[in-house]
């Protein structure tokens, strides 16, 4: 493998020579290693380069060697971005020199280091070479949310989240603490808080685990608390990002994504016409609020910050304030506020309230101490919508209060945007001629309780916007699955060096080379089937007949979306039966789910392969070949859907009963198709992640096994077989997982 390819993330300036250095072999050492004092601490760092070299050569390095490692501070060279985060590296025969220009550089240049060390043929050896590297972006990290999966999260599996970021040198990891949404399972809005508060003993939210486990050979029906809640380990978390060079930050969400707070402490909720709690946002006219929110805040930064680790940003969020369906348990079918409607605040504009609101959290946020307070940009440059075809922009009157109440250095705006086609995205630069600080908030896909697709277009064209700007940071949206590797390393590589990583081409082509070497043609093959299984097109480009398969996939094909509450629509909704109308009309819609599950299976068997034959990377792509079968899986529910509605066609006109026993033998095969990938799921993924998982697909094998049981017990004469609504069949399991 090149040396180019070893270094992550894409390194600056590189020359290697044809020249070889020997480092020794397990248990046979041919270096010392020296650390030199400097003006910052290498205390971190060289700690690291030690320990890592011992298990790797299973010895202590030896004292008379005449190869010396140094590690060593210096004067970052002109023209050096990040300096404090920036190093150099020259190895040479006799001498290996790590200078680092700062304590995170000194961290990162031993990472090299060790990127670039591999054993092979039972020897450690590298090439003599001369690095020059620093970061393009000042903080690069991830935002995690508050969701599926970090709700089972335990201490040890957030651990591996700050190690995955160390290994491509990435700064800071944002945890969402406290994130609503509407209802979705269990006739319970999806409402999610992960500290403890004392004096708000009842803000709690638990977790429900409903799915068959293969494993086990049953149902799980399982309540339990959010472990880091329940254990309060946020404080260890920190100290743990501290000890590595990432700085973990606080999210904590109001005004939207706001429910449970509201509901339970209803006079600081959002008033509706009425003057009655609409149990969602605050009324930012009621004191009370300010007395909630400000102690709520407090406690976390008196309970987790430590003299040397003090909290120095905070997230305020701030997103998505909406008037919707679906967040208050007791009235689903009818839209409740954020906005609040009382006489004071009805009197204001949106934009005095939201800015009024903002100053005063992140006056109070730096009086205590934080130096940057991170918000969303969705309710200042507005996101266009259906509801919302000609969006307002108002980041003038954003930089007017922030320059009004002095908060110019402290507010830092977040920019996000979902989509991988430029003309999709919700702006088209980050207005840098009003000299607010903004970091830029790609995704990785985060959708992965229901499936991963690799957003890459968006990756890339959000990156390019914040270079362009001169953006501070990117902090993706992002939820925590590592089958979002390539589009997090493709994040990693554009932040930290966005001219040497390339074009998409170039940066997905160096993935493919760095974790399967041994099959460069067969891993592209099978990440380009991915890409156009989960393709977005451009709606607004003439030529481009392909269906927007992304869109298709998560609006109709997937349980995940029909959890969701639509107006007009029952809820529970008539999942599978709601789309068959539309399968029966739309022949080009039909052929292509059957491509889709096609080119779903190829890729799979591809990534087998794949796996052995790249066994450093053997779990990664096995990991890939899973979420090429549930593609398969999802898109085979329907298929078999439209040939069983076929089937019952036939059926209702010869009356044939061989057909219904055969109805029941393909719905039998795709229960157990599911089953089949349910047990892979178990086998492949870590514990958080089953249960929001396996519930989403429980649900479709259990409408199969329901299906099968129905054709076969009930006497042929009262088979009632309409697939557009087959709820007379559903069973109370089915009911219970939904
Ligand atoms: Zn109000």
């Amino acid at each position: 493998m090149q040396l180019s390819d070893r270094i992550i993330p894409t390194p600056q300036k590189l020359n290697v020579s044809e020249e070889t250095i020997s480092l020794g072999a397990f248990g046979k050492v041919a270096y010392r290693v020296e650390v030199s004092s400097a003006p910052f601490s290498t205390e971190k760092a060289a700690n690291r380069l030690k320990e890592e070299l011992k298990k790797r050569f299973g010895c202590e390095a030896t004292a008379d060697a005449s190869l010396v490692i140094t590690l060593q501070g210096g004067d970052a060279p002109e023209g050096v971005k990040n300096p404090a985060q920036g190093y150099s590296v020259k190895a040479e025969k006799e001498a290996i020199t790590l200078t680092a220009f700062g304590e995170a550089g000194a961290y990162y240049a031993v990472t090299t280091l060790l990127q670039i060390l591999k054993e092979e043929d039972g020897a450690f050896a590298i090439p003599a070479f001369d690095l020059l590297d620093y970061p393009d972006l000042a903080k690069r990290g991830h935002f995690v949310e508050t969701r599926f999966g970090t709700d089972l999260m335990e201490l040890e599996d957030w651990k591996q989240v700050v190690d995955a970021m160390v290994d491509v040198k990435e700064n800071q990891l944002t945890v969402s603490v406290y994130g609503c949404w509407s209802m979705q399972y269990d006739k319970r809005i999806s409402e999610y808080i992960f500290l403890p508060f004392k004096g708000y003993e009842d803000l709690k939210t638990p977790v429900y685990k409903k799915y068959y486990s293969p494993k086990k050979g049953d149902y799980v029906f399982d309540k339990v608390n959010t472990p880091m809640a329940e254990k309060d380990y946020f404080g260890q978390l920190r100290a743990y990002g501290k000890e590595r060079g990432v700085e973990v930050v606080p999210m904590f969400n109001s005004l939207g994504h706001n429910t449970l707070i509201p509901r339970l402490y209803p006079e600081v909720s959002a008033k509706d016409e009425n003057g009655n709690p609409s149990n969602t946002g605050f009324c930012t006219a009621e004191p009370k609020t300010y007395e909630i929110l400000f102690d709520l805040y407090d406690q976390i930064i008196d309970r987790y910050s430590t003299p040397d680790n003090p909290i120095e940003s905070f997230d305020i969020g701030l997103d998505e304030i909406r008037n919707e369906f679906a967040v208050d348990p007791n009235d689903i079918t009818h839209r409740h506020n954020a906005w609040c409607q009382c006489p004071v605040c009805k009197s204001k504009t949106r934009q005095e309230i939201f800015f009024e609101h903002a100053a005063k959290l992140m006056k109070h946020l730096h009086s205590r101490g934080v130096k940057t307070v991170y918000m969303y940009n969705d309710m200042v440059v507005e996101h266009k919508t259906k509801s919302n075809p000609e969006p307002a922009d108002h980041s003038p009157l954003l930089k007017e209060a922030l320059a009004k109440h002095g908060l110019l250095d402290v507010a830092c705006v977040d920019w996000w945007s979902y989509n991988d086609i430029p003309e999709r995205l919700s702006f088209s630069d980050l207005h840098p001629e009003l000299g607010f600080r903004s970091s830029i908030k790609p995704w990785n896909g985060y959708y992965h309780w229901s499936h991963v697709f690799h957003p890459v277009g968006n990756v890339y064209h959000m990156l390019k916007m914040a270079h362009a700007a001169g953006a501070e940071a990117k902090r993706s949206y992002s939820s925590w699955d590592n089958s979002f590797h390539r589009p997090n390393q493709l994040q990693a590589d554009w932040s930290w060096n966005w001219n040497g990583t390339g074009t998409m081409d170039e940066a997905k082509a160096r993935y493919v080379r760095r974790y399967f070497p041994n099959s460069i043609e067969a891993a592209t093959t099978a990440f380009d089937l991915w890409d156009d299984v989960t393709r977005q097109t451009n709606p607004q480009d003439p030529k481009n007949t392909l269906s927007n398969r992304r869109g298709r996939i998560f609006e109709s094909l997937v349980y995940y979306r029909y959890s969701y509450y639509i107006d007009g629509r029952d809820y529970p909704r008539n999942y599978p039966g709601e789309l068959l109308p539309r399968l029966r009309d739309e022949a080009e819609f039909c052929a292509d789910v059957r491509a889709m599950q096609q080119e779903a299976e190829e890729a799979a068997a591809i990534f087998e392969k794949v796996a052995k034959e790249n066994p450093d990377s053997a779990k990664l792509a096995l990991r890939y070949r899973y979420e090429m079968m549930l593609y398969t899986a999802i898109c085979r529910d329907w298929t078999t859907l439209m040939d069983l509605d076929e089937m019952a066609a036939n059926y209702a006109e010869s009356k044939d009963e061989a057909i219904i026993a055969q109805m029941a033998d393909l719905a039998a095969a795709q229960k157990n198709f599911r089953l089949e990938v349910i047990t892979l799921l178990e086998n492949t993924k870590e514990d958080y992640l089953i249960p929001s998982h396996a519930r989403n697909q429980t649900i479709p094998m259990q409408y199969f096994t329901d299906l099968e049981a129905y054709l076969r017990n009930t006497p042929v004469a009262e088979l009632k077989l309409d697939f557009a609504d087959m709820r007379h069949m559903a069973s109370e399991t089915f009911m219970n997982l939904r």
